[in-house]
């Protein structure tokens, strides 16, 4: 059974253009509550780190570059079937190829800044939601 809950990022390019408020509303609008949230910056080496599954990737330096250029929001969401669902909201991850009405389409600005990250299956999503936030912090 497809789990329910999802982690996401908006990453530096969105949170700088000021698009977090634009972005959590479509969120929020699509169903997804958000049951732990806080604006925090990765280091280059954490964000080496969370990206870890590509480091033979050739982009990866630049990615954990780009990941710790600035502030981001990150944050758990719960709604059935959320990790399929939030992908479908966020669109490919290259904003060329992602569907209309997408938060990629409408926000990203290339390949790599692309607005939100979104965990690619339920065990990511507890990995990923674990990196960033404390059992404390994710008493909802
Ligand atoms: P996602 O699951 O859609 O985020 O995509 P991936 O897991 O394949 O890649 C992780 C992140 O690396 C993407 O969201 C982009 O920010 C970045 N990325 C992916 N492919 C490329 C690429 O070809 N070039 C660059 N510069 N960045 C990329």
């Amino acid at each position: 059974m497809a789990g329910n809950r999802t982690f996401t990022m908006i990453k530096p390019d969105a949170f700088e253009a000021g698009n977090s408020g634009a972005i959590l509303k479509m969120i929020e609008e699509a169903g997804f509550k958000i049951v732990a949230m806080k604006a925090t910056r990765l280091t280059p080496e954490l964000a080496g780190k969370f990206y870890e599954v590509h480091q033979e990737r050739p982009f990866y330096a630049d990615l954990c570059k780009y990941m710790s250029s600035g502030p981001i929001i990150a944050a758990i969401l719960e709604k059935d079937n959320a990790v399929e669902d939030f992908r479908a909201l966020i669109g490919a991850t290259n904003p060329a190829n992602a569907a209309e009405g997408t938060i990629r389409k409408i926000f990203a600005k290339s390949i790599e800044a692309n607005a939100v990250h979104g965990s690619d299956s339920d065990e990511n999503a507890a990995i990923e939601g674990n990196f960033y936030f404390s059992q404390l912090e994710r008493v909802l």
